[in-house]
């Protein structure tokens, strides 16, 4: 029977270290967006340990090490639990949808390291395949910090998403460079901010469009330059980061005529 389950869910290439965290998908969704993570741990191993360990209710279907080795540890027809509280276009329980690559990293609390090119590879390799098996589309690639922008971060800024476009993984427009001129700032209101917050909104960040620059428009913009313009993560909408969100939603526009931010 293991056997058999072995042969059903894990990927060729992959290493097999099954976790007893997940639990079945909620009827009627369809697996159509990627989640990419950092492990924010010592080591993959560790982060593995963590994974697979029945106390910690937490899981994901694949870890990518710094050396590039991938380990699956839930089967992709099964929900695993990485994504918690989050949020897409509207839709929550982002955890039935998706699936969840955790890739080894120590995090913005220790030090940060660059992701390494074998590492990188991996990742692009990996999600090649998954995008192409289950049609995941390049705008449905999406990092952890842009789901739930009000307390995760991961990836990161150092996260590569330029390249992984350039290989034909998720979605990247060239960022405006950082020049001076009008920008808005926590705390403002008015007709402006509110444009702001439809435009992020439409890209689908979770974001009330309240006119007023709070604390949730910070954390999404934060989010946004994370993801996009990641010369300056700061919070702030200056001309580089709304041009740069203009951008975007014009490439996406472009993708699918008429359908700007729609899902599918
Ligand atoms: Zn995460």
């Amino acid at each position: 029977m293991m056997e058999r389950r072995l042969l059903d869910v894990a990927l060729p290439g992959a290493v097999w270290r099954p976790s007893p965290n997940f639990g079945p998908r909620a009827d009627g969704t369809s697996i159509d967006i990627l989640v990419l993570h950092y492990t924010d741990m010592k080591s993959a191993e560790a982060a593995i340990d963590l994974l697979c360990d029945p106390a910690s209710n937490v899981s994901c279907h694949y870890v990518v090490a710094e050396d590039g080795v991938i380990t699956q540890l839930v089967a992709e027809r099964d929900r695993a639990w990485h994504a918690g509280v989050s949020s897409w276009h509207g839709e929550g329980d982002i955890n039935s949808r998706s699936i969840g690559i955790e890739i080894a990293n120590r995090g913005h609390d220790h030090g940060y390291p660059d992701f390494p090119d074998v590492q990188i590879a991996a990742v692009i390799a990996l999600a090649c395949d998954i995008c192409a098996r289950r049609g995941i589309r390049p705008e449905r690639i999406l990092a952890h910090s842009d789901i739930a922008p009000d307390r995760k971060r991961d990836p990161g800024e150092k996260f590569p998403w330029k390249h992984l476009a350039a290989a034909g993984v998720g979605h990247f427009v060239e960022p405006e460079p950082i020049r001076g001129g009008r920008f808005f700032s926590p705390g403002e209101s008015g007709a402006p901010i509110e444009a702001l917050q439809a435009m992020l909104a439409l890209y689908g960040y979770p974001l009330q469009i309240t006119g007023t620059y709070d604390l949730a428009t910070e954390q999404v913009v934060t989010a946004f330059q994370r993801h996009f313009r990641p010369a300056r993560v700061d919070g702030i909408a200056d001309s580089s980061t709304i041009a740069t969100l203009h951008r975007l939603g014009r490439a996406l526009a472009e993708r699918s005529p008429g359908a700007a931010g729609a899902t599918r």
